[in-house]
């Protein structure tokens, strides 16, 4: 047995150079050295110390459980004397490297199984166990038998074999947990090349609210490197407003556990600039549950706001422009309009004058309520419209404004149906907004229904009243429902429409409701009619 002394010499040498000198002497061929009857002893000897004979056979009491536990344990047991060579193996060495039978494997020096690269990693843990240090857990590539690489395990100890010092040591198969790992970094790695190729700000913040990872995009909006910015609390970049915000919204993603997406904040780069962003948060958990911070996309919205002002500017400077214009074109309107009744009513008009002044009062007529129409939008856009409101009965603006409607509808020859209770509560409201809207829902019923019937009729439901207008007329897709309350929005729009329109009158409608803070929808089948329901507040 060599000297300690030399051994520690040996291993201060492998720390400076990081190579062995007397490596070529480790030889690694089969010279094993046969043992007798010697028996091996496990360095302490207290009573789980076992003895074995040559055939391996346990002397004392526990013997036999000793052999069972060696025969049978997945770990690989090898007894390697202080050059490496394999005194003993255990079934599952033969299993791990991949050897027929046990005795294959004995006499060869572990070193030739082991992986080159790890040989020099092996030999001074090899040294360190036979200076007497424990437990050496390290992890070592190795060959099996068919050429494959495979992952080992190893803690050793010093035991007395033989009447000669030797290693036991544990080996453990651990390829398929390698292998998994490295899929794992792989993975991590992917997904770290994603979140730098990302043109939004990625970061990691730990539980203290603390910034553990950032990519590079968030290092550009910042001014700052990885190194300046770890460690330091997110809320410094905000300015003082979204500094509460977000600590309320961070409070909020660890107490729930729930993501949080797009809430703009004002961010504070190193120039002290501040940038508009959407910060959107994901809590983080370990495998226990417990939260360990949030992952955080923070997006630069500086150009979308710049659109957006620029978008309402030239928004308000149409509907400037809307306004003007219908001012501009109602006031010729208005005197042609009473020159076409008075020719229209002249004695001295011929018929067909009378005709003519007929067709172009009609569409005068058509004129004026497209340009009171874009009036209305631009007064309802600007937010100009005026609303004079007053305690009203419902009864009251539905029958005068049914009054107005029926001549047209007898024209047509539809039924009408009212079901108007007269002790219906009041509401609070513009009587003349909301004949206008009970006249554009009845002027369409009638428009798009040539046969059958015209329902109206009104509930108090749940303190509000329901008024129902429904036609049998031709109906409006599903897909076209919502849409027709938008701006210039008309559902049927084929050659054999014979209907006219602004696609204007349901947007009004639907803003004076919601000004009325009502609501308005409505329900359609193509070919059997269309309902609109309209709910507004009782007083
Ligand atoms: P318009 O002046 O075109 O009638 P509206 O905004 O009042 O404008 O209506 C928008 C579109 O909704 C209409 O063009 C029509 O296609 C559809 N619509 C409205 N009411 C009905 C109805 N009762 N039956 C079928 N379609 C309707």
């Amino acid at each position: 047995m060599r000297e300690e002394a030399e051994i520690v010499k040996e291993l201060r040498e492998l720390e400076k150079t990081g190579t062995l000198a007397d490596m070529n002497n480790y030889h690694f061929n089969n010279s094993a050295k046969e043992f007798k009857e010697e028996d091996i002893q496990f360095e302490n000897k207290n009573e789980n110390t076992c003895y074995f004979d040559k055939s391996f056979k346990f002397k004392n009491l526990n013997g036999e459980l000793y052999k069972k536990l060696v025969e049978n344990s997945l770990e690989g047991i090898l007894i390697l004397d202080l050059k490496g060579k394999i005194l003993f193996a255990n079934p599952a060495i033969t299993n791990i490297f991949g050897f027929n039978i046990n005795e294959e494997i004995i006499g060869k020096n572990i070193l030739n199984l082991i992986h080159p690269d790890y040989r020099n990693k092996l030999i001074k843990d090899q040294k360190l166990l036979s200076i007497g240090k424990k437990g050496i857990l390290n992890t070592y590539k190795a060959i099996s038998t068919k050429g494959e690489k495979i992952w080992l395990e190893g803690l050793g100890c010093k035991i007395n074999f033989l009447n000669e010092t030797a290693l036991a040591v544990f080996i453990r198969d651990i390829t398929h947990r390698q292998k998994t790992w490295s899929e794992l970094v792989k993975l991590g790695d992917k997904y770290k090349a994603l979140a730098d190729m990302s043109t939004d700000g990625i970061i990691i913040i730990d539980h203290l609210g603390r910034i553990i990872y950032t990519n590079s995009s968030f290092e550009r909006l910042c001014r700052k490197n990885k190194i300046q910015l770890n460690g330091t609390p997110f809320k410094n970049f905000l300015s003082k407003e979204s500094m509460f915000q977000y600590q309320e919204l961070f409070i909020g993603a660890r107490k729930t556990g729930k993501k949080i997406k797009d809430i703009e904040l004002e961010f504070l780069n190193n120039n002290n600039e501040i940038i508009p962003i959407e910060l959107s948060l994901s809590p983080l958990k370990n495998i226990n549950n417990e939260f360990t911070g949030i992952a955080c996309t923070i997006h630069d919205i500086t150009v979308h706001k710049k659109i957006e002002r620029e978008l309402k500017k030239s928004k308000k400077l149409k509907t400037e422009f809307m306004n003007i214009a219908a001012h501009e074109l109602k006031s010729p309107i208005t005197p042609i309009k009473g020159y076409l009744d008075l020719i229209i009513s002249d004695n001295k008009s011929n018929s067909n004058t009378k005709k003519w002044g007929k067709i172009s009062l009609r569409n005068t007529e058509r004129l004026l309520d497209l340009v009171n129409d874009i009036l209305d939008v631009s007064r309802l856009d600007s937010d100009t419209m005026s609303f004079n409101m007053e305690k009203i009965k419902p009864i009251n603006f539905l029958t005068e404004t049914i009054e107005d409607v029926e001549p047209i509808i007898k024209k047509k020859k539809l039924i009408l149906v009212k079901k108007i209770p007269n002790k219906l509560p009041y509401i609070l409201g513009d009587k003349c907004r909301l004949e206008q809207v009970i006249k554009n829902l009845l002027g369409n019923a009638v428009k798009f229904t040539d046969k059958g019937k015209i329902n109206i009729e009104a509930y108090e439901i749940n303190d509000k009243i329901l008024i129902i207008i429904e036609d049998t007329g031709i109906g409006i897709s599903n897909y076209e429902l919502d849409k027709i309350f938008t701006k210039f929005y008309q559902a049927y729009t084929g050659n054999d429409r014979k209907c006219e329109g602004t696609g204007l009158g349901l947007f009004i409608s639907k803003e004076i409701i919601k000004r009325h803070n009502g609501k308005i929808w409505a329900e359609s089948k193509i070919g059997v009619g269309t309902k609109f329901f309209i709910e507004i507040p009782i007083t």
